[in-house]
């Protein structure tokens, strides 16, 4: 019999299990509390009577990652693992440290089937969709792995979070819970590479969770280049919908935009992206790209990046440059799954 993975459940849905297993529902409250303090084995939950402690070990789990590989930026703290989920296939997650506080940035899929020309995440295609739970034990992991409280969450690692929707609304759901990790939904931030209906949804379920899209170019054509998905929705398609996002939720849209040497930091393209995002409600996060070998593109200068901010800021659009965190590691997306590969085929 399959174990039940209990970090894939809200705590609703851990009620119903465990009055089907013909337990009081209070029980599941406790298990749910304890499981989100960090323990990792049903022993250590000494208020549940012994009986119910073996009949968790023998039908449910509580982890459902298994840790196969760390590195820890000695720069900077950043920490990237590789996590194997139930079936082999191997996933990353990031730890990262800013002044605001503990940062985890998670994955939405093993794989992905996007396929960004950039993107070592993608190189491989979509191998499965996570379940909620593989998506909150990659925060629980780091947290207990680093013994530090972790209270803001990306989804920005391997996957498009909204090709897998519904477990993405629940993780967010679980990671929320005031019961469980109890993150605010102010703090966590799930990036798109741009799916206008699933833009639109997620504006009326998940209004004050931030939203990223990622744009990478100022025009159709360079987009339609380095992001095949660009080929099914235009981007004054998507940025329609973005606009109608910031109406509904009253909150502003972050654009993601991987400056690539030759490919898309020019001045003109810096003027061709303020002309298209005036008058909204938006800031424009620019990533140097980390180099991939397997991918072939470069990340532009820091001059260029610093030049390209400046001409958005001029025409009043937003922009930062993002702080390079674990340049010692194997920080970018999709880095540390293709070294394993080369070093011990998964
Ligand atoms: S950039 Fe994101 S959406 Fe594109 S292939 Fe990589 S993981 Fe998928």
């Amino acid at each position: 019999m399959e174990k039940q993975q209990l970090k894939n459940l809200t705590l609703e849905e851990m009620q119903e299990w465990i009055e089907d297993m013909g337990e009081k529902k209070f029980r599941a409250l406790q298990i749910f509390r304890r499981i989100y303090e960090g323990v990792s084995s049903f022993d250590e939950m000494t208020e549940l009577p012994r009986q119910l402690r073996s009949r968790l070990g023998e039908c449910a789990q509580i982890d459902s990652l298994q840790q196969i590989k760390r590195q820890i930026s000695a720069k900077d703290g950043t920490r990237k693992y590789l996590f194997r989920v139930e079936g082999g296939a191997a996933i990353e997650s990031v730890f990262m440290k800013y002044r605001y506080g503990n940062t985890a940035c998670l994955s939405s899929q093993a794989g992905c089937r996007m396929r960004c020309s950039f993107c070592a995440s993608g190189a491989a295609g979509l191998q499965r969709n996570l379940n909620a739970g593989e998506i909150v034990d990659q925060m629980i992991s780091m947290s207990r792995d680093t013994g530090e409280r972790i209270g803001h969450i990306v989804v920005m690692g391997t996957g498009e979070p909204f090709d897998n929707y519904d477990e993405l609304i629940r993780a967010v759901r679980i990671l929320h819970d005031r019961n469980g990790p109890g993150i605010s939904l102010r703090n966590i931030t799930v990036s798109t590479c741009g799916l206008p209906e699933k833009i639109l949804r997620f504006a009326r379920e998940m209004p004050q969770v931030n939203l990223a899209v990622s744009l990478h170019a100022a025009d159709d054509e360079t987009r339609r280049e380095l992001m095949p998905v660009a080929s099914a929705y235009s981007m004054k398609e998507l940025l329609d919908v973005c606009r109608q996002y910031t109406e509904l939720t009253r909150r502003r849209i972050t654009f993601e935009y991987a400056l690539i040497e030759g490919k898309n930091d020019a001045e003109q393209e810096a003027r061709k992206l303020a002309a298209k995002l005036k008058g909204m409600l938006c800031h424009v996060n620019l990533i140097p790209l980390n180099r991939v070998e397997e991918i072939g593109f470069s990340g532009s200068a820091r001059r260029k990046a610093e030049k390209f901010a400046e001409i958005l800021q001029e025409r009043g659009i937003p922009a930062t440059i993002r702080r390079e965190l674990g340049s010692d590691i194997s920080a970018a997306c999709g880095q540390l799954r293709l070294q394993e590969r080369r070093d011990s085929p998964i």
